[in-house]
């Protein structure tokens, strides 16, 4: 071991304790928590937090500066060049940290999945999402400015990105991965089976929805949703997905494995 492995992060094995493969925790580490106040408190999330679904916690990571006075946690790039970058130094502070804390609640054995949001990261997909919400401890790592020290990405066990544009920092990255994640943990969403039905689950965007009134402004809800007959309403709404998905993202037709039976 040398010296700096007293940072090694990933080093437990997973244990047996966390046998229930869903997501329970998630930690992130940012340079603003606040903005996380209102999306991890509202909504879906803040009604997770509080039915005692999945722990959430926001770290600030100036509280692992190396500077106690001033609390940065940023340089100027060597090699020079415009941008500051965050320290590795911080990073690794506080993953050891958020570790430390997860596995007094989760168990010796418990081991974190760190996500490192980056616009180089591979993009977020449905199908990715579905695979996060199976592991247990999610930590999300913010980068701001340039980024982060390429040598902190030794603690990172992968990037991911929200999409081919750039972001002022990781936050909102952030907030959308786990907005897309806890969703899908059981029993976070009150009705599962709509989940089944949503755009990109099956490979395919879903079906128009109406509510009442009937008839809006002249406009009439297909016959065929107000007949009571499910078969044909189910028919009915997989052609319509087929059709949306064909107008819209012909893409994901291309992506589709084989067809399974709805
Ligand atoms: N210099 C970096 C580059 O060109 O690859 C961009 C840095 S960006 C201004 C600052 C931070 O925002 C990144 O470290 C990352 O955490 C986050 N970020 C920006 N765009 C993102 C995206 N599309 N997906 C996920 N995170 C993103």
């Amino acid at each position: 071991m040398t010296d700096d492995s007293s940072c090694e992060l990933s080093s437990v094995i997973t244990g047996t304790n966390l046998q229930r493969k869903v997501l329970k925790r998630l930690d992130v580490v940012t340079l603003f928590p606040a903005m996380f106040e209102g999306p991890m408190s509202e909504s879906l999330l803040g009604r997770a937090r509080q039915r005692g679904i999945i722990e959430i916690r926001i770290h600030n990571l100036r509280d692992w500066s190396a500077d106690d006075r001033r609390h940065t946690v940023d340089d100027r790039s060597y090699g020079g060049g415009p941008g500051m970058v965050i320290q590795a130094e911080p990073i690794c502070r506080a993953l050891k940290a958020v570790r430390a804390e997860g596995v007094k609640r989760l168990g010796r054995s418990a081991k974190p999945y760190v996500i490192y949001l980056s616009p180089q990261g591979r993009v977020l997909r449905q199908s990715q999402a579905k695979s996060l919400a199976k592991r247990p401890w999610l930590v999300l790592l913010c980068g701001h400015y340039e980024g982060i020290d390429q040598r902190a990405m030794d603690w990172v066990d992968e990037e991911i990105s929200i999409g081919d544009y750039v972001l002022t920092g990781g936050e909102l990255p952030a907030m959308v991965l786990a907005d897309t994640v806890v969703r899908l943990v059981p029993g976070v969403v009150k009705e599962p089976e709509s989940l089944e039905e949503e755009s990109f689950q099956d490979g395919r965007l879903d079906f128009p929805h109406y509510t009442r009134p009937a008839v809006w402004r002249g406009r009439k809800v297909p016959a065929v949703l107000l007949s009571g007959d499910h078969a044909s309403i189910r028919k009915w709404r997989l052609s319509q997905a087929a059709k949306a998905t064909r107008e819209k993202r012909p893409d994901l037709l291309k992506d589709r494995p084989a067809r399974r039976q709805r």
